[in-house]
């Protein structure tokens, strides 16, 4: 039947997310999604937009949340633009600037959902190898052929750029877009934000679902030059004007108020992170320097296969890629404390037993 399919869909490979088992309960670790619950004003509202109003189309211009999203961001409404998910903000992005065999540059190991845009939407992509130790080489980000799609901290390497190198790359590539990616950026890293006002070719696209704790809404936004957010509705318009219902609306919007909340959930995230990261390398684990929510790890003796394989069976999931330059190694998300302690005895355990 694959004959009724359009002839460039027949060889797509589409992104394949961490899965969400249903077999039995895990401690998940494997798709980076915030160990605490999303802010209770958040709950609220979401409860409280069920109601009677959902017969009617939601806000297509989504004024309440990005009136939030402003008063988080500090930047004006006329520089946001918000979404169903940021995965969703990000192809529209591709689609906006980077389609029909326009180029765009991204290190090679990277968030693997950009190859599947650059495939669906014709981009000519190039991969630059980042540094030996994960680190984005900036030089080879400068002057690019048509723009720059960079996640900072990057997934899966946990990795972050400092501020002064994202504004060399955004000035380094006047006239050509530079998409920065800050899905982590409240987990350590510097954000962009303060160069939206000063360059008309930077587009930050972020998330609700990582810091905010609400990958279950989907909502995202992006932030740019009027002329970026134009494009973006350009495109949203031309496939779907509702793309954010109104309980997504109203719950990202709460999140986004309850500053306080945010402030203690993610200090928490960073805590556990960085002892996490002192019992993993107690083990003998050596790692990239995390600004995320997640750490990068490689046991020396100890194949990462076969630990997620270990992990798994013992009903930890964690993520494993077989990719290359990184399937010698491990993401694991932060769970709360209880969770990393679980994780960090049954892998010393694993390691233990083979020695
Ligand atoms: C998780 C993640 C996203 C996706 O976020 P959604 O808003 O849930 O679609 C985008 N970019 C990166 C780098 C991510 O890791």
């Amino acid at each position: 039947m694959k004959e009724m399919w359009s002839s460039d869909l027949l060889d797509m490979k589409p992104y394949v997310p961490g899965e969400q088992p249903k077999d039995r309960r895990y401690i998940k670790l494997n798709t980076n999604e915030n160990p605490y619950p999303p802010s209770p004003k958040a709950i609220e509202a979401i409860i409280a937009a069920a109601n009677a109003d959902l017969r009617l189309y939601p806000d297509g211009e989504c004024g309440d949340l990005v009136a939030a999203i402003s008063e988080f961001t500090g930047l004006p409404a006329s520089r946001i633009f918000a979404g169903n998910g940021s995965d969703e903000v990000l192809a529209l992005a591709f689609r906006a600037f980077f389609a029909s065999g326009a180029k765009a540059r991204t290190p090679d190991v990277g968030y693997s959902f950009y190859p599947v845009y650059a495939a669906l939407f014709g981009t000519n992509i190039e991969y630059v190898p980042v540094n030996e130790d994960y680190t984005v080489p900036v030089e080879a980000f400068l002057d690019t052929p048509g723009g720059v799609v960079l996640a900072n901290p990057n997934a899966p390497t946990a990795a972050a750029l400092p501020l002064a190198d994202i504004e060399r790359i955004v000035a380094g590539n006047p006239g050509r877009l530079v998409l920065i990616d800050e899905a982590y950026v409240d987990f350590g890293a510097e954000t962009a934000v303060s160069l939206i006002e000063k360059y008309d070719n930077l587009l930050i696209v972020r998330t609700m679902s990582k810091a905010h704790s609400l990958a279950g809404i989907r909502a995202g936004w992006a932030m740019g030059c009027e002329n970026i957010i134009t494009a973006l509705n350009t495109v949203k318009n031309c496939v779907n004007s509702y793309t954010v219902d109104r309980i997504a609306q109203a719950g990202a919007a709460a999140a986004l108020r309850d500053r306080e909340y945010f402030e203690s959930t993610r200090r928490r995230v960073i805590a556990t992170r960085e002892r996490s990261a002192a019992a993993l390398r107690a083990l003998g684990f050596d790692m990239t320097d995390s600004k995320a929510n997640f750490l990068f790890v490689r046991h020396p003796d100890f194949p990462a296969k076969e630990l997620f394989m270990k992990l798994r069976e013992r009903g930890i999931l964690v993520r494993y890629f077989d990719l290359p330059r990184v399937s010698d190694r491990l993401r694991i998300s932060i769970g709360t404390d209880g969770d990393m302690e679980t994780l960090v005895a049954a892998v010393a355990d694993i390691i233990g037993k083979r020695r």
